[in-house]
């Protein structure tokens, strides 16, 4: 059994797999704020990630991390 941090609440948690960086009750939460940004960019290709966090309303740190992680581009980096 593997132990890890959370990257979102900082909490200790047992990890299912590997990979997971993010516990049980965050994951859900950060499903769906990825959905949120994912969808968002979709239709406002070359938003920054303040036009993403205004109108979102997702965390500018979790949408830098969504961006560290390769999860989603996001054009314009410079605001
Ligand atoms: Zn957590």
């Amino acid at each position: 059994m593997e132990r890890g941090i959370c990257k979102r609440c900082e909490r200790f948690f047992i990890k299912d797999h590997k990979n997971q960086d993010v516990c049980e009750k965050c994951y859900q939460k950060e499903r769906e704020e990825y959905e949120t940004v994912k969808d968002y960019l979709f239709q406002n290709k070359g938003a920054s990630i303040m036009n993403v966090y205004l109108d979102t309303k997702v965390p500018i740190k979790t949408i830098e991390r969504f961006i560290r992680e390769e999860k989603i581009t996001i054009v314009d980096t410079n605001t």
